[in-house]
């Protein structure tokens, strides 16, 4: 099966660490851009745990977990053909903090810039006011990943920016019957919460399955609701330098 995966394509950038760019439920963004490789002079991203990164060698591997999975949903629905446009998925990798940087050894997620930031549905079953056609094709895809891995899982939090051919989506939240992708994985209850405030449009075929427990459990929120408790930052974020370099490991 072709993959739609939107890879770094380089090996080494540039993190401007001196503001954050966007926060995230347990991430700071920082703005970057690559230096070596095919992407040089473009712009990146590279997000940093908010609980410290150096310590949450676990927070990265789910994440690259949460994305793997969230590829497969997508490459599925290119595949079927549900749009007749494409969808990819941002595709970061952990790069680690090059030792003449401030940072030496702390580890970053790293991956390709997106303009036109929207964001479409959360994990609660959040969606815009308003309509387009981006928005209708978004919840179509949430429900979408619930019927083709068999009520196994719900691709939601969809978010990202509109391209001339086609969409290109990052930070994706997987929530699972076993409860197994990471604090944004609210299980069976996130599912039926989503479903509860979900609308099918003309995108969403009526054969597709719904959960039979429909209830909501959380209150609707625009951002990633977590299970866990927001930690205290354990190391301050004294690193005031711009312009550090990281690498791909
Ligand atoms: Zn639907």
């Amino acid at each position: 099966m072709a993959t739609f995966a939107r890879e770094n394509n380089a090996s080494k950038a540039e993190a401007y660490m001196d503001s954050v760019y966007a926060k995230g439920a347990f991430k700071n963004v920082y703005k970057g851009k690559y230096t070596e490789g095919e992407r040089t002079g473009k712009e990146c991203v590279c997000k940093i745990f908010i609980s410290g990164s150096v310590f949450e060698e676990s927070y990265f591997q789910v994440e690259l977990k949460v994305v793997a999975k969230a590829l497969e949903v997508v490459n599925s629905f290119n595949n079927d053909k549900i749009i007749d446009k494409k969808i990819w998925l941002n595709k970061p990798t952990i790069w680690t903090f090059t030792p003449c940087s401030g940072r030496k050894g702390e580890k970053t997620l790293v991956e390709p810039m997106i303009s036109n930031f929207e964001k479409f549905n959360s994990n609660t079953g959040w969606t815009p006011r308003e309509s387009s056609s981006w928005i209708d094709v978004m919840q179509a895809l949430s429900h979408y990943s619930y019927h083709s891995t068999n009520r196994r899982l719900l691709f939601c939090d969809l978010q990202g920016g509109v391209y001339k051919d086609g969409f290109i989506i990052t930070d994706p939240v997987i929530m699972s019957a076993t409860q197994e992708y990471g604090p944004t994985d609210l299980g069976a209850a996130g599912i039926s919460t989503f479903f509860a405030r979900h609308k099918c449009n003309k995108y969403c075929h009526s054969k597709w399955m719904i959960p039979h427990d429909k209830r909501v459990y959380f209150d609707v929120q625009k951002g990633s609701a977590m299970v866990l408790p927001t930690r205290q930052s354990r190391t301050p974020l004294t690193c005031q330098l711009a312009g550090l370099s990281i690498q791909e490991e």
